[in-house]
């Protein structure tokens, strides 16, 4: 399988009172690798302030990584050719929460879904009408809508037009920002639903970005954790819910268990204690220590490599060291 893209040792710096590196500076994003197949897609998965959506416009070319280097279709982004960067801007595209804040009220569902051609692209009037008719037609809508406002439609129909948006320039990759975050349950399964399938139908790629874990393993192959910066397990989707490694994906896959008796095990509720420190000042060593209910001496001291465990699994967590006693088993119960 080729990968779409290749994120290695990604990391993004912002400046804040308080933050320790030079410069006042603190890591939104510290030292992230993942890698996408080509039509797979990647969850990620964490608490808002994880720096979950910065890893998505670092993975697309809206940010600048500080460290690390981001690769699409094997080649390294930053050093894209002006024309092959001009290509790039098509082949990648967005989905966020609720794109129509964003947008002037008064423009039209035509509008809306062309302007990323009147972007990027050279295209005639005519052309750019076609594509936008053939992304409409893509996500279940049809000609009628076009001369529409967005106030005249629900927000399942609205989250279809967005999708409408991100697929009119033909994309490769779809970063998908808690794209049904905002929708009641029913509409996010019916959003959900044609995500797969014009996975299926167009081979697009996704790297789905959610606060939820349930969601985010509806719709993905593999799942990256993310906490305070770091990815710090990630694995097949199935796998990483049904048997969590890292003491915090097993917090969250407690946090909204599912009905299911067959699996009592993960569904004991584990509590965390105390809130999310803060990005800009994090924890010495492990950065879940203080809120881990199996934290040891060793956790503040030193910050845990990542241990590659069975099956295409990894994960960064001492209770997987040389010396850990999990070993790819995490007692749960103990927790
Ligand atoms: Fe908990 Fe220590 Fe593992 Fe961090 S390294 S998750 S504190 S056991
Ligand atoms: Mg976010």
């Amino acid at each position: 399988m080729t990968d779409i893209a290749r994120v290695s040792e990604v990391s993004r710096l912002y400046r804040a009172r308080g933050g320790r590196e030079a410069g006042g500076r603190f890591r939104a994003v510290d030292g992230v690798s993942f890698t996408i197949p080509a039509g797979e897609t990647l969850g990620l998965v964490g608490e808002s302030g994880s720096g979950k959506s910065t890893v998505g416009r670092v993975l697309i070319g809206m940010e600048k990584p500080d460290e690390g280097v981001v690769r699409f279709e094997g080649e390294d982004i930053s050093r894209f050719s002006a024309r092959r960067r001009k290509q790039f801007l098509r082949d990648v595209s967005m989905v966020f929460q609720d794109p129509f804040s964003a947008l002037d009220p008064r423009w039209t569902i035509q509008r809306i879904i062309a302007e990323p051609l009147t972007i990027t692209g050279d295209f005639t009037a005519q052309v750019r009408r076609e594509k936008v008719l053939t992304a409409l037609r893509h996500v279940g809508l049809g000609a009628e809508h076009l001369g529409r406002r967005p106030r005249e439609f629900s927000g399942g129909q609205r989250q279809r037009i967005a999708i409408a948006r991100a697929l009119v320039s033909e994309p490769k990759l779809i970063v998908c920002d808690e794209s049904v975050s905002a929708l009641d349950v029913s509409t996010q399964a019916q959003v959900l639903g044609l995500l797969k399938e014009l996975q299926d139908r167009l081979g697009v790629s996704y790297l789905f970005i959610s606060h939820d874990l349930h969601v985010v393993r509806r719709v993905s192959e593999r799942i990256a954790v993310m906490y305070l910066g770091r990815i710090v397990e990630e694995g097949p989707a199935k796998r990483l819910v049904d048997q969590p490694l890292h003491p915090y994906t097993a917090a969250l896959v407690s946090a909204a268990p599912i009905p299911d008796p067959a699996r009592a095990r993960a569904n004991r509720r584990i509590i965390l204690s105390g809130v999310q420190p803060s990005v800009v000042d994090p924890p010495s060593g492990c950065m879940f220590r203080t809120r881990c209910p199996l934290a040891m001496d060793i956790c503040s001291r030193e910050r845990p490599a990542w241990r590659t465990v069975a099956d295409g699994r990894r994960v960064a967590c001492h209770l997987h060291g040389r010396d850990g006693a999990a070993n790819g088993m995490l007692d749960v119960a103990a927790m």
